[in-house]
């Protein structure tokens, strides 16, 4: 955006470069030759000789038209590569917002999103030892980052599409409320805080303020989350 700024006043100096004054003389030029063809028996010397005014002219039109022609190429180009740049870097923003990832490298896939023990299960357990680093797997606001409840020390990332992921039962967090986080921004370490039997992340995942199974939201985005079981 500011690239894009910075190219237009370049660009507005260029196009101010357009020699209006030879514009009109040319015209003036060709009235008088074309005036003067006709009244040629009047005397020469009664019309200004449009011969000797003409080259010069025409010259200084060129001229003017050329550097014009260079100020224009110069813009323009100047002007492709700072949308094509504007372009990219928008890109990668995009990118950036979508990207998604795993919140842990090396852990064990314990227990899917549904119903256990008579209840809704809510989010889906990641085994992997206390003090373990885990990261967003999504960009967003942090909503929330203390204790909560049952899901202990959690941290709550409120994404750009309203969507929120909940990181539970943390034995310590990284982050504050209002943080703005990017995928892979660590959080807060693995633990056994709240209602846990063991320490593990509990990832959970809202859309619309109710909770869905996390794995094929994690899919549709190119995260294989339970992939980890098949591996081990
Ligand atoms: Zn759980």
């Amino acid at each position: 955006m500011r690239q894009r700024l910075s190219s237009e006043p370049d660009r507005y100096r260029g196009r101010r470069r357009v020699p209006t004054p030879p514009r009109s003389r040319y015209a003036a030029v060709v009235t008088t030759a074309f005036f003067g063809a006709g009244i040629v028996a009047l005397g020469a010397g009664a019309m200004p000789d449009a011969k000797s005014v003409s080259p010069s002219v025409l010259d200084e039109l060129k001229a003017a038209s050329t550097v014009n022609q260079d100020a224009a190429a110069r813009a323009d180009s100047a002007d492709r590569a700072s949308r094509d740049s504007t372009r990219a870097a928008g890109a990668e923003d995009a990118a950036e917002r979508e990207a998604c990832r795993l919140p842990l490298q090396d852990y064990e896939f314990n227990t899917p999103y549904g119903m256990r023990w008579g209840k809704l299960h809510t989010g889906i357990d990641l085994v992997a030892a206390e003090g373990t680093p885990y990261v967003a797997i999504h960009s967003g606001t942090v909503t929330k980052a203390g204790w909560f409840g049952g899901y202990g020390y959690t941290v709550i990332v409120q994404h750009a599409d309203g969507s929120e992921a909940i990181y539970g039962h943390s034995s310590a967090l990284s982050v504050q409320q209002g943080q703005q986080v990017k995928a892979g921004d660590q959080l807060g370490l693995v633990g056994n805080t709240g209602h846990s039997y063991g320490s593990h992340l509990h990832l959970e995942v809202h859309v619309k303020g109710e909770p869905l199974d996390p794995v094929p939201w994690l899919q549709e985005r190119n995260v294989d989350i339970k992939l980890q079981i098949e591996a081990l």
